[in-house]
């Protein structure tokens, strides 16, 4: 009888350690993956608030006035268009900005696939109207919600999300307008985070598909 508890705590003795610690090394493998995952993801943040109502001017003159300045996001913003290789996914209420669409029209160029989605309201008004007509001169197909709806709201911008190792977007408030980069309060988020960007391709694909 003596020879089997024994045989029994002996066997405990060995085997539960081992359990643990597999455990454990399990647990701890994995949070190491995911703290390595996380570190390879960027997120640069963007405010434009009322610091930034003298840039008016600095988007014109391209004179920075700091690392906040106007001039300085937007340049961050052209960078992600110019540095696309396989294709651009825009989703924006309002689109004005001219340094933008002329950025989408090189890429186009270059042979990068381009898809713009705008809301039916904002496409039709005045101010967006010298990006519009430079779409259609350069057969870059555009979008808009069906009429049914009331807005097309989404304000993102998706930049080769067909290869993992290049693909980034940006996100957040701002609308590309001259006007939201100086007068407003507003904030865009840069990332390559690979779990957001197939959210936001997984959302422009359903809304592409049915507009
Ligand atoms: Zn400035």
């Amino acid at each position: 009888m003596n020879k089997v508890r024994n045989s029994i705590i002996l066997a405990t003795l060995t085997f539960v350690p081992l359990i643990i610690n597999l455990i454990l090394h399990r647990r701890y493998r994995r949070l190491k993956k995911a703290l390595k995952c996380q570190e390879k993801f960027y997120y640069n943040v963007i405010f434009i608030n009322m610091r930034n109502v003298d840039c008016k001017q600095h988007l014109i003159s391209r004179k920075e006035c700091g690392n906040s300045c106007s001039y300085v996001q937007l340049q961050k913003i052209l960078h992600f268009v110019s540095s696309a290789k396989v294709s651009i996914c825009v989703c924006m209420y309002m689109l004005t900005l001219k340094q933008f669409s002329q950025e989408l029209i090189k890429a186009h160029k270059r042979g990068v696939k381009i898809r713009v989605i705008l809301d039916l309201i904002m496409a039709n008004a005045d101010a967006a109207q010298y990006n519009i007509s430079k779409f259609i001169q350069n057969d870059i197909i555009y979008k808009h919600q069906v009429p049914e709806y009331s807005m097309m709201h989404h304000k993102f911008c998706l930049i080769d999300k067909e290869d993992s190792s290049l693909a980034k977007m940006f996100f957040g408030s701002m609308n590309l307008t001259g006007q939201a980069m100086v007068y407003n309060f507003e904030t865009v988020i840069l990332t390559n985070n690979s779990h957001v960007i197939q959210r936001y391709s997984d959302e422009f694909e359903d809304l592409w598909n049915y507009f």
